[in-house]
């Protein structure tokens, strides 16, 4: 099996430290023919059963105004050929402008979208529910999943998923 995941976050989230734990030092060379200009491979995880191809799409995360349309179309267009969207948010910061206007984006989309709170290690555990109900209020996720990416708590559990999702 194999299969294409985006992940998506406003900046400061930790999608780089997620990645890089999960990929670690199993980044592979893709062949020309995986991947458009318009996605940027950040990172391939391969198992024994399973590969996951881990992109980031730029300008998903960008302001309307910094970037035209015909990017953000660019970028929609690779978030609908992927298996599953990773849409990060930060536990120990509201919701704001950046997460909404993301929010707003997804919402358009046929795929899977999972959201991932990150930075629970920052948090008390008693304030975790409230973070997933004030985002679950704007949309509908495929699968909710509190992490640290820092700490590695619940990073195995995500990958299950995902696995089960490609
Ligand atoms: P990106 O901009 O979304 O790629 O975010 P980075 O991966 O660069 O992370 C931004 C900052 O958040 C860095 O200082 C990370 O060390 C920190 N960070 C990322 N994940 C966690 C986490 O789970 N817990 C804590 N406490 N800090 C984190
Ligand atoms: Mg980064």
């Amino acid at each position: 099996k194999s299969g294409f995941v985006a992940i998506i976050g406003r900046p400061n989230v930790g999608k780089s430290t997620l990645l890089n734990r999960i990929v670690g030092q199993k980044i592979a060379i893709m062949s020309d023919k995986a991947q458009t200009t318009r996605n940027k491979i950040q990172g391939v995880y391969t198992t024994d059963n399973m590969q996951i191809v881990f992109i980031d799409t730029p300008g998903i995360h960008k302001p309307k105004h910094r970037l035209g349309d015909y990017m953000v179309n660019e970028a929609y267009g690779a978030l609908q050929e992927v298996e599953a969207v990773l849409f990060m948010v930060n536990a120990d910061e509201k919701r704001g402008k950046g997460d909404n206007l993301i929010i707003e984006r997804l919402q358009k989309l046929d795929v899977p979208v999972f959201l991932i709170v990150n930075k629970i290690d920052k948090i008390h555990p008693d304030d975790l529910l409230a973070v997933i109900q004030d985002y679950s209020t704007q949309m509908d996720f495929a699968e909710v999943v509190p992490l640290s990416a820092t700490q590695g708590n619940n990073c195995e559990t995500l990958m299950q998923l995902l696995e089960e999702q490609i």
